[in-house]
């Protein structure tokens, strides 16, 4: 059934797909099918753009730069919160545009909308507060240091939250007084062109916000080595990161990550039982599992064991799985093939190794990307999902005898984006924040995200936060201006 929103029936959003400073830029006869993967089906098609797009983004960037960083703080504060208000009044029709090219339920797709304007919402108040400081120094001399911003950014995001990971780094760089060119995935970029087209109506001046998509690498490979921009930013997996990084090393640019994770979710025996599954549900099976955050591994101790493990199959039992748009579901596909590949070669890896399936475990006949929400018990490091992130809708279940033993398993990766405990025990609980080696840990709650709070991970989990008044920080430069003084208080 062909999907239907204000924003895919007004041509100007169409033809004016991809928003380069507010007009049509595509120069290339080549397209990309935007597809729904519930089933298969194409939305549309945009221009797969490249090299020489992301190029002329930049300059109309470089263009508007000047006119922006020299607004008043308030006025950018106020086309930012002019852009949120119009997310906000666009959320259903957002929502319906973003479950159609992505697949998650729609009640997700809602709430995401909402997280999404609240970063513009935070960061529009966060523009009227970056103070500089004035450091006492010699007789002779005062030290002030002023805050300014980077320049031009460029920004790329992933499929899987294709409007927050979006505001929560435009909004902060548009707050500071920054210009931005953003590359989409072209799994989901019509969230993103969307949301360009809301920032032009809400008064952001054509050439802030640039959103493009099409080749990857051709149009990373130019963001990261042109010498116009300042800053770099990317959320994505930690492969795809350091390569961007390491191109970001020829021009030396200011560089944020947000990479992959691997987050252990620690079930203790003095947890509270239906917290700790609330909690589990919550990290593990959010987007279907396709969430960096998402509890990759369920650590759960002795005795709780059994208990936790029925509990949650029961609950995940009970999921409603199908395409998004058609009424209540509570899981939705997989995003491509390949997704779906590793899923499966996940659990089949598991089973080989001596996993046992306590609920799901196959293919879902919801549609070609479906998965049975599954739950495993007996899982161990031999597995590939201990190592790797499973990114779908498999719980497995990881048995423990003592909180030395836990701690060891969960601090056992590479990555260090989020961790997850339950217990009503206040010492362990400080134990635990204290001890997890990892960039954001959650007690009693399967929740961390929020606008208020910095975001981020630690080792190759990535680089910088966002969100919170840390956000911005990452966007705007310091710089120290030393001022001379000479004579005193005149007799
Ligand atoms: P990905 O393959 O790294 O893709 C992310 C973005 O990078 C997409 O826009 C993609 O473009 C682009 N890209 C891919 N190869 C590129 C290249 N060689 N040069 C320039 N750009 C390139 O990651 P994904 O599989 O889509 O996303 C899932 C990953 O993101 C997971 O690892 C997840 O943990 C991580 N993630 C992290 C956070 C966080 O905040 N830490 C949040 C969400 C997701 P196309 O899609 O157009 O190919």
């Amino acid at each position: 059934m062909p999907i239907s929103t204000p924003f895919l029936s007004q041509s100007a959003f169409l033809e004016g797909l991809p928003i380069i400073g507010g007009v049509c830029a595509a120069t290339t006869e080549q397209v990309i099918p935007v597809l729904n993967p519930a089933t298969g089906e194409t939305i549309t098609v945009i221009p797969r753009l490249g090299a020489s797009e992301a190029m002329r983004a930049i300059k109309y960037n470089v263009e508007a730069l000047q006119s922006w960083r020299c607004l008043a703080a308030a006025e950018r504060a106020g086309m930012l919160q002019a852009w949120r208000g119009l997310i906000i009044q666009s959320r259903d029709d957002l929502a319906r545009l973003m479950t159609a090219e992505q697949g998650k339920p729609l009640s997700e797709a809602r709430g995401e909308i909402d997280y999404a304007a609240g970063f513009v919402e935070w960061f529009a108040e966060e523009a009227r507060r970056t103070y500089g400081e004035i450091i006492p120094s010699a007789r002779d001399r005062r030290i002030l240091v002023i805050k300014q911003p980077v320049g031009v950014v460029g920004a790329i995001t992933p499929w899987n939250f294709p409007a927050a990971m979006i505001t929560r780094k435009v909004a902060p760089a548009l707050a500071s007084g920054c210009t931005v060119t953003l590359k989409a995935s072209e799994l989901t970029p019509l969230t993103a062109f969307a949301l360009a087209r809301l920032a032009l109506e809400a008064g952001i001046p054509p050439g802030v916000f640039n959103v493009i998509a099409g080749d990857a690498p051709e149009i990373g490979s130019v963001l990261t080595s042109h010498p116009d921009v300042a800053k770099f930013t990317f959320t994505g997996s930690t492969a795809v990161g350091k390569v961007l990084t390491a191109q970001c090393a020829t021009t030396l640019k200011r560089v944020s990550m947000e990479l992959g994770g691997n987050a252990p979710l620690i079930v203790f025996d003095d947890a509270d039982l239906d917290v700790a599954v609330a909690g589990a549900i919550t990290s593990k099976f959010r987007n279907t599992g396709q969430t960096c955050i998402c509890a990759n591994r369920i650590l759960v101790q002795d005795g709780i064991h059994d208990r936790f493990a029925e509990a949650l199959a029961a609950r995940v039992a009970e999921f409603r799985v199908g395409n998004g748009l058609e009424g209540d579901t509570d899981q939705g596909p997989l995003i491509t093939p390949a997704a779906y590949r590793k899923v499966r070669d996940h659990v089949d890896d598991a089973v080989r190794h001596g996993a046992r399936v306590v609920t799901g475990g196959q293919h879902h006949d919801a549609g070609e990307l479906f998965h049975q929400p599954t739950v495993l018990v007996g899982a161990t490091e031999a597995m590939r999902l201990a190592g790797e992130e499973t990114f779908g809708p498999v719980a497995p279940l990881f048995r423990f005898k003592s909180e030395a033993e836990a701690l060891a398993l969960a601090n056992r990766t590479r990555s260090g984006l989020a961790a997850y405990a339950f217990t009503r025990d206040m010492d362990r609980f400080w134990r635990m924040a204290e001890a997890l080696e990892f960039g954001m840990v959650a007690i009693n709650t399967g929740v961390v995200s929020t606008e208020t709070a910095p975001f981020g991970g630690i080792r190759e989990s990535g680089l910088g936060r966002e969100g919170s008044r840390h956000g911005i920080a990452e966007y705007l430069e310091l710089k120290t201006i030393s001022l001379g003084l000479s004579g005193q208080v005149q007799a």
